[in-house]
């Protein structure tokens, strides 16, 4: 379901910022960029090098915003499968539960293309699974972020409280708050999702 225009904002990339790992990776042909980019979008960084990694996530990340802008601003989210970014079905990279009129709703964040998508917040946003979700935090019960952990799958991701905090920034308080990762890792859960901000290297 991805199209090649993303290697045209790829190599656009390369016209406009000079660094030699862009520059190496420029060189490969697009198959390989192709196998990179679905590795990535996989979470698996294995294949490909941290400082490349960063570029191709770049666009890639230009790529489905640009899709998801020319979508409707509301849709409605159909079928199964819902823990994946109806846009460019990749993995949540933290959710929020609203305010106001819509209170108590879970929004996941996707990482990529910087859609939200409501999904209900019973089930765990890996695996679907209902009634193993913990929550972890750092503070007291109104802390603003809180790690959601699922006894199924173990794995965890972060949810925002704007209700705890005005101003909640996803990315930002995401890196605000790598003690609270550092805490729920050392109880045994793994971080789903990706986040080009935590890839090793
Ligand atoms: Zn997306
Ligand atoms: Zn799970």
């Amino acid at each position: 379901m991805r199209h090649g225009h993303w290697l045209v904002l790829l190599r656009g990339l390369g016209e406009t910022i000079e660094h030699p790992a862009l520059e190496e990776l420029l060189q490969e042909e697009d198959w390989r960029l192709e196998a990179y980019a679905d590795s990535l979008l996989r979470g698996d960084f294995h294949e490909v090098h941290s400082g490349e990694a960063l570029f191709i996530w770049s666009a890639l990340s230009l790529y489905f915003s640009q899709l998801a802008a020319h979508l409707p601003a509301v849709g409605i989210v159909q079928g199964e499968e819902r823990q994946f970014c109806p846009v460019c079905a990749s993995a949540p990279v933290a959710s929020s539960i609203l305010t106001g009129a819509q209170a108590g709703l879970r929004y996941l964040h996707c990482g990529l293309c910087e859609s939200r998508w409501h999904m209900v917040r019973l089930k765990c946003s890996n695996c679907e699974a209902t009634g193993g979700l913990d929550y972890w935090s750092l503070e007291d019960a109104k802390a603003p972020v809180k790690a959601e952990s699922c006894g199924e799958c173990r794995s965890y991701l972060k949810v925002f409280y704007p209700e705890h905090e005005r101003g909640l920034e996803v990315v930002a308080d995401d890196l605000a708050t790598l003690g609270l990762d550092a805490e729920v890792e050392r109880q045994g859960f793994g971080r789903s999702g990706v986040s080009p901000f935590l890839f090793p290297g």
